[in-house]
């Protein structure tokens, strides 16, 4: 780790109705209570629908975590059909934003352009942006990581105005990662945060944090946080039950107070 405090993120993706994530806020809120985290910070992003429930039980319940949207549009306001904009989360207590998840860039044809806007209109509205940036199976095999992943970084950073690089958090998510149960290696991954930080400098952005996403579970979490030189994870398939997810927030913790 960069000595940054570790951040782990919960991605819920298009899993748990409102009252099934009221039900997961509600048991990572018991078992904070009975084993609290002393360094690390929460964040879970619930579907759209369930945001303003999870934001009231967190508020009311006061559990220590914070919430997140999965997506939002890239405009104020207007005739933009079925989307969602960054005052209608802030109105909910919203206090972050994955943007560029590589679900939303291939399934929804989110391009790099879009990207860079929607990075935009979430910090200029005082939001945290979590930019998610990894390259295909294709890409890796080709040893084109680094270019892909330099490349999807400058498209979305640069030029952004320097009062909003402590908006800016970078999630790094192989595609060939995600959801398969296929983990980056260790050394890839520390290879990749090297990388990362070093076009992060190029651009200014050099206190940004640098998440790792893939597949990461209880028992992998470890390595990663030790020799991966990961600053947190972005977490999905583990992050849909409270135990496996406070697992991996509970061994970041660990490391970090090991390694400060
Ligand atoms: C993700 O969707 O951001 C992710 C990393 O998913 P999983 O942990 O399931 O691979």
């Amino acid at each position: 780790m960069a000595g940054s405090k570790p951040l782990v993120i919960g991605n819920w993706k298009m899993n748990l109705d409102f009252v099934e994530a009221v039900h997961l806020g509600q048991q990572i809120g018991v078992m904070l209570k009975v084993k609290p985290v002393e360094h690390t910070e929460i964040v879970v992003a619930p579907p759209f629908v369930d945001l303003r429930s999870v934001s009231s039980i967190v508020q009311s319940e006061r559990i220590p975590i914070a919430v997140a949207a999965q997506h939002v549009n890239d405009h104020e306001a207007g005739a933009h059909t079925g989307e969602i904009s960054v005052p209608m989360l802030k109105r909910l207590g919203v206090e972050w934003v994955l943007v560029g998840h590589s679900e939303r860039r291939s399934l929804y044809a989110m391009n790099d352009d879009v990207v860079a806007a929607t990075l935009r209109t979430v910090v200029r509205g005082s939001l945290r942006a979590v930019l998610c940036v990894g390259e295909s199976l294709d890409v890796r095999e080709a040893a084109g990581e680094n270019d892909f992943v330099r490349a999807q970084l400058e498209s979305a950073l640069h030029g952004l105005e320097p009062k909003y690089h402590e908006f800016v958090t970078v999630a790094y998510e192989p595609i060939w990662a995600i959801g398969t149960g296929l983990t980056a290696s260790v050394g890839q991954v520390h290879d990749m945060m090297s990388q990362i930080r070093s076009v992060l400098a190029s651009l200014s952005l050099t206190d940004a944090r640098v998440l790792y996403g893939g597949s990461v579970n209880d028992e992998n979490a470890e390595g990663l946080v030790m020799e991966g030189d990961v600053d947190g994870f972005l977490v999905g398939g583990a992050s849909l039950k409270a135990e496996s997810f406070l697992a991996i927030v509970q061994t970041c913790d660990g490391c970090y107070a090991l390694k400060r």
